[in-house]
């Protein structure tokens, strides 16, 4: 058990009334940095973040990432959200992310409530703690942090004086494992929601907060969206299944639906991308450049959620890089999205981008790319200016006859044109993306990657008369996941997976004349497992989850925090007197009449045709494909009618203009006095002039920005970085 609050918090709980000034945590915080990894990480002040005051503002948001800051912070959705908030007059949004586990202890045995780092406020003085998690394996950080800041964890012992703590994120489609930590769920896009969520508690506590906090809760669940799982009663069947899911107060709808923003170009956020200061997984401005995917790849669950497609314009995406960079000084421009080579003006995105910032060593990304989708001229123009950042495609299985049962519809030879493409434009190696453990899969459908791996190999070997042609084969476990035809599957078991993760290792490395060309990473499948748990699990799962946490769970994304054994130990006995485990909630299928946890949460998608795009990829007699309905008619999957929404998509035949003022004045001043002996990153800074925070962005404790450099005159962001390594892991949440 955590221990419990000292006399000191409970006197600062008081303190933190709404009605008394806010102070920030700040020097209780500075003298335990120096025995913390990392502990830049918490110091805030970087470039762009924003610190209003506190007496100025009437709504406060936190706005939380649940994982440590090198994986929050790039995060785009929590980005977006703090320029929304923060653009209102009257209205604050700080950030707060998870702490290490060696700040955890220090903050306990000194009484620091959990803070933001912006203004290293308390968040229990919020009005707001919105949460974002992209991934369920979170949920015990969510935990940590409501602990730290001592909000109660059940939302039913929440007072006047908490903040409504609301989920989030593509997990927040089924929020029933957490749905006794949370007060709500908003579903889909945030944009408009948080200024509808935020007008409700300004009018709410204007009026004399009528009603009280179940007052607030009630206008929210009728009026404003949100989905507030203590008005739902839900009731069990005698076999463990759920019997039903009611609403228990008038007024509260009998589904919620997701929120959906249309004609992205009126959102042009990020427009001022915070610049870390530590270390982070992304370091580059990103640009969306269309939501949604209508591509139909039956395990997807972002693609089935983010439904339908709307494209962001050439002139919209060129706009917001201009002002990106020069916000920020980023020098790479990631063109993001669920399918960045679909958009349908990609190549002259491309192109026009890369004219426009030919010679100022300003390269641009594209994250995981579609076999079918990629040509020549991106390969060109991501390579121009010399920069080639990597390569990542995902086939996702690796026989035909798997991708047609998740309807990934590319070939072998779909994807040996497209890496023949790569490497004769210059890349020596390329990412493939797969899964383990699909519905139907054989052991010959997992083996089949190491021959196509060989085949990728010798492909760029007689394209570019080359040996040092590598490719990278990384390997996840599937979970089925709400919201998808898949949500119905039965998940592949652990030890399956592994036994066949272990023969496809033996495969690679069988023939030498490949297997050094060949890099093979892969995570176990214990982790799916507990993943697949949380992701379809019910209200009955809460308690594996607390147990857990009080057990010492934190951090399980990353691989040297999770341990499945104290999980699967946690299950076996929260669950005991339920009549359910641990393989009920993963490797048992699900039957149409079964009544699932989220089937009272509306992604607008028609659960006959999920379920016919199941039966579809299961058929013995070779699964049926669903073409992309953008270039097809309508297939009604019941997204637009439901959401009063239709596909937005280009091409607008728009064409960038050159920039008037773009040019690298750096190769000339490179040899001045007081920049030649600078660090490259140093000297670009100097010589470009990154625009300095400005005196009201600074955090409260100014020690903060001393110690990092961050703020002071000459010296860049980039150049206060923290050089230490990542917290020893990879996040599989990243
Ligand atoms: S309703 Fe039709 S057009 Fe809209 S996303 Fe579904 S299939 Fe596509």
């Amino acid at each position: 058990m955590p221990p419990a609050a000292p006399a000191a918090l409970v006197t600062a709980r008081r303190r933190y009334s709404v009605t008394v000034p806010v102070q920030s945590v700040y020097p209780l915080l500075e003298p335990l940095l120096p025995l913390v990894r990392k502990p830049i990480q918490y110091a805030g002040g970087e470039l762009n973040c924003v610190v209003k005051d506190w007496d100025s503002c009437d709504v406060r948001w936190a706005l939380m990432y649940p994982d440590a800051y090198e994986v929050g912070l790039p995060n785009q959705g929590l980005q977006i959200l703090y320029e929304v908030l923060n653009e209102q007059d009257g209205v604050l949004a700080e950030r707060t992310y998870s702490v290490w586990q060696d700040l955890e202890a220090l903050m306990r045995e000194h009484s620091v409530p959990q803070f933001t780092v912006d203004g290293h406020r308390p968040v229990r003085a919020f009005d707001l703690l919105g949460v974002s998690f992209a991934t369920e394996l979170g949920y015990t950080n969510l935990l940590t942090a409501l602990d730290l800041a001592r909000i109660p964890l059940a939302a039913t012992d929440r007072g006047d004086d908490d903040p409504i703590v609301l989920a989030g994120g593509h997990a927040a489609f089924n929020p029933e494992p957490i749905a006794e930590f949370i007060d709500g769920a908003v579903l889909g896009d945030g944009e408009e929601a948080v200024l509808a969520i935020t007008a409700l508690v300004r009018s709410w506590k204007a009026a004399g907060r009528p009603g009280g906090r179940d007052g607030l809760l009630l206008q929210l669940a009728s009026r404003g969206g949100v989905y507030v799982p203590r008005f739902y009663d839900v009731s069990y069947r005698p076999d463990a299944a759920i019997g039903a899911v009611v609403p228990n107060r008038p007024g509260v709808p009998r589904s919620v639906a997701k929120h959906t923003v249309t004609d992205l170009d009126s959102w042009p956020y990020p427009a001022r991308p915070l610049v870390p200061l530590a270390e982070t997984v992304h370091e580059r401005f990103s640009v969306e450049i269309f939501r949604g995917c209508t591509r139909g790849c039956r395990f997807c669950q972002a693609g089935m959620i983010t439904r339908p497609v709307r494209e962001r314009s050439i002139t919209a995406i060129g706009s917001m890089v201009e002002a990106g960079l020069a916000a920020s000084g980023f020098s790479e421009v990631g063109l993001l999205s669920l399918s960045s080579a679909d958009h349908s003006e990609i190549n002259e995105i491309a192109v026009d981008l890369a004219d426009r910032y030919e010679g100022t060593n300003t390269g641009l990304s594209l994250p995981s790319t579609r076999v079918d989708a990629f040509n020549v001229t991106l390969a060109n123009e991501l390579s121009r200016n010399g920069r080639r950042s990597g390569l990542t495609f995902a086939p996702e299985g690796g026989s035909d006859r798997i991708r047609k049962v998740i309807n990934k519809m590319v070939t072998e030879d779909d994807l040996i044109k497209t890496v023949t493409t790569a490497y004769a434009s210059g890349w020596r190696q390329v990412k493939l993306y797969f899964m383990c453990g699909l519905p139907t899969e054989t052991d010959e459908d997992v083996l089949a990657i190491a021959a196509l791996a060989r085949r990728v190999i010798q492909a760029g070997r007689e394209a570019t008369g080359r040996h040092d042609i590598r490719c990278t084969v990384s390997i996840g476990g599937f979970v089925p996941k709400p919201h998808t035809p898949f949500q119905w599957a039965a998940q592949c078991d652990h030890e399956t997976v592994d036994a066949r993760l272990k023969a496809l290792g033996a495969a690679m490395r069988a023939d030498r004349r490949y297997g050094k060309a060949i890099g093979f990473r892969y995570h176990d499948g214990k982790p799916s497992i507990v993943e697949g748990l949380l992701s379809r699990g019910d209200r009955r799962v809460a308690k594996v989850i607390r147990a857990v946490w009080e057990d010492g769970g934190r951090f399980d994304g990353w691989s040297e925090s999770f341990s499945f054994e104290r999980w699967e130990k946690c299950a076996a006995v929260a669950l005991a007197a339920e009549g359910v485990d641990l393989a009920w909630y993963t490797t048992r299928e699900r039957g149409y009449d079964e009544i699932l946890p989220w089937d009272h949460l509306d992604a607008g998608l028609e659960r006959d045709w999920l379920w016919q795009d199941w039966l579809a990829s299961i058929d013995l007699s070779g699964a049926a494909e669903v073409d992309d309905c953008r270039w097809t008619p309508c297939f009604e999957c019941g997204v637009c009618p439901a959401m009063g929404t239709e596909i937005e998509t280009g091409p607008t035949g728009k064409r960038l203009l050159p920039l008037s003022v773009v040019q690298d004045g750096f190769s000339e001043a490179r040899d001045l006095p007081g920049i030649k002996d600078l660090s490259g990153d140093q000297a670009r800074s100097r010589v470009e002039g990154f625009p300095e925070p400005r005196e009201d962005f600074r955090p409260e404790g100014d020690a903060a920005a001393d110690a990092t450099g961050a703020g002071a005159p000459g010296v860049s962001a980039a150049a206060a970085r923290g050089a230490s390594s990542p917290g020893g892991g990879v996040s599989r949440g990243a």
